[in-house]
């Protein structure tokens, strides 16, 4: 009988592989450098000679199947990475690579779907049905899973939550519009918002903390300045929440799930985001849904990608 699934977070600069036992537990994972420099071939070769050394000890009658979660547009249904930013990928056939070494079923997904899927089936969303992943990094990345199943949409696109638009004519984000989600809430874009505003000429103890060198404000940096009751980045922080309980607030409108689980960074600033957060989603987000609703932070850090790809191989 089956007793373990291989799990394969696939970054742009790490790759960790797991044996994962049916609970959630990790037995043992490797941890190594992606080297995205080198084709795609040798990652692909990687990957397999350390799935062969996670499984030495182990028979092929007791590995259920394998599941890969890896940034970028993923097409699911043929197991083909699209295009990642990050690998400098396009269409690579992954699953058919892997299927030929490993004789089970691989599947793959985006990462943010299956540390999504990880965080519902053994972290904070156990138990639940229908949760919203929420990840604040550099990017703010998304998950949705609708009665129990990670909700992809017509093509795979589906969960992109830091691309909500919050603010009509707002900031430039990446994806080329204008006043998303992102724009306001990503890391770089926090950065960039408190050095707009310093160029103004307010006072504040930010440039002191980072010694004058404006690209090294961090979240952290922020968080230290709050600390001291800095009004400037008390402000940043007031608005950054208020921009992410907008985005919240009609996502909680629109699919009326019983947890919202807030995971990355940026969530570390705690109440300094999820105080303001909170304030707009009182306001914004409809009596009946808003009841339902609890907003809770991620429990399984940065394993749930891991665990979520190697529990994919049992969710069809
Ligand atoms: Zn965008």
């Amino acid at each position: 009988m089956s007793k373990y699934c291989i799990g394969v977070d696939l970054g742009g600069t790490n790759i960790t592989i797991a044996l994962v036992d049916l609970k959630g537990k990790i037995k043992e994972k490797i941890k190594i450098s992606t080297q995205a420099d080198r084709d795609a071939n040798f990652v692909i070769k990687t990957i397999i000679e350390n799935i062969k050394v996670l499984v030495r000890n182990i028979s092929c009658s007791q590995i259920a199947g394998a599941g890969i979660g890896a940034a970028g547009q993923i097409d699911h249904v043929k197991g083909v990475i699209q295009f990642s930013p990050n690998l400098h990928w396009r269409n690579i056939a992954i699953v058919k690579e892997l299927k030929k070494e490993c004789h089970v079923p691989v599947l793959i997904d985006n990462d943010a779907n299956v540390a999504c899927y990880g965080e519902y089936l053994f972290g904070a969303g156990k138990g639940t049905k229908s949760i919203i992943c929420v990840t604040l990094g550099t990017g703010v990345g998304g998950g949705i899973i609708i009665d129990g199943k990670i909700y992809r949409g017509a093509g795979g696109g589906a969960g992109e939550i830091g691309h909500i638009t919050v603010e009509s004519k707002g900031r430039k984000c990446n994806c080329g519009n204008h006043g998303c989600m992102e724009a306001y809430v990503g890391a770089l874009h926090i950065r960039d918002r408190c050095i707009e505003k310093l160029k103004t000429g307010r006072k504040s103890i930010i440039t002191k903390i980072v010694d004058g060198s404006l690209s090294k404000i961090t979240p952290k940096v922020l968080e230290e300045a709050a600390f001291y009751k800095d009004e400037l980045a008390l402000e940043l922080w007031q608005e950054t929440g208020m921009y992410l309980g907008i985005g919240l607030a009609s996502l909680i409108n629109i699919f009326n799930p019983e947890k919202i689980i807030i995971g990355g960074g940026v969530a570390n600033a705690g109440k300094l985001i999820s105080d303001p957060m909170m304030k707009t989603i009182k306001e914004r987000a409809l009596a009946v849904s808003l009841h339902d609703v609890k907003i809770v932070r991620a429990k399984l850090g940065e394993e749930a990608g891991v665990i979520g790809a190697a529990m994919l191989a049992l969710s069809e």
